[in-house]
């Protein structure tokens, strides 16, 4: 069995930076399934469809080629074959992102897919519905979140040494937003699986919550 690990929480908990970094020390890879999510979200909108129409988005779903690769342990997330990486990094396809993912069909074929990568490769996993769905019966289950203040002004200063000039209130009132339909939606809404250990990062620094994390799975796996 490989050593799969969830990671889950709201926008902004620094999952990505985080899981990179203690997928590195435990020399694994890191799926970020967000980025498949994203990936769909601008096939929509680049196909122009009502992203409110389960008919609509449903069909999209059946026909997407959303793929992932690694170079040098790197994730790289194509679609169609197009490495879309770093287009999909944007306040629009993030909100189309949230948008898309609340339909059965999409996330059905999300989920397949994460689950196929997650049988072939030892390997941690960040996302919404990771505990409860994809790696449910994982021994290693991890809830990362921090108050949404703190989120906010993160992803307010990561944005503002991109020179992305949002306003920290617009980022918080997005953020709040983007949570909010992610927790609400029928489908596999973002919740902490019971049995995940919750780590609230506010008053911690990036190591300390990698530290955190890195002890948790050798509690279960043993040392790597
Ligand atoms: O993690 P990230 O913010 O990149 O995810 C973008 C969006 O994709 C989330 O707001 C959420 O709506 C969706 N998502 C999801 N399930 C996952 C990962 C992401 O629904 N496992």
């Amino acid at each position: 069995m490989p050593m799969n690990i969830a990671i889950d929480g709201p926008v902004g908990a620094g999952k990505s930076s985080i899981a990179d970094q203690v997928a590195e020390r435990l020399n694994i890879l890191h799926l970020d399934t967000g980025a498949m999510y994203r990936a769909f979200g601008l096939h929509a909108l680049r196909s122009g469809v009502d992203m409110a129409s389960e008919a609509a988005l449903s069909a999209l779903a059946e026909g997407v080629d959303v793929q992932v690769r690694y170079e040098n342990g790197a994730q790289r997330t194509l679609l169609f074959g197009e490495d879309v990486s770093e287009l999909i990094r944007t306040g629009e396809v993030s909100a189309a992102a949230s948008a898309v993912s609340k339909w059965p069909a999409v996330r059905r074929r999300m989920v397949r897919a994460q689950q196929e990568m997650a049988r072939t490769a030892d390997m941690l996993i960040d996302g919404r519905d990771i505990g409860t769905v994809v790696l449910k019966d994982s021994p290693c289950k991890i809830f990362l979140t921090a108050q949404a203040e703190e989120r906010a002004r993160r992803r307010y200063l990561q944005q503002m040494a991109k020179g992305d000039t949002t306003p920290y209130e617009q980022v918080l009132r997005e953020l709040n937003a983007r949570d909010e339909q992610d927790m609400n939606r029928k489908t596999d809404p973002l919740r902490r699986a019971q049995d995940a250990v919750l780590v609230d990062s506010t008053n911690m620094t990036q190591e300390e919550t990698v530290e955190a994390i890195v002890r948790i799975v050798e509690e279960v796996y043993g040392k790597q």
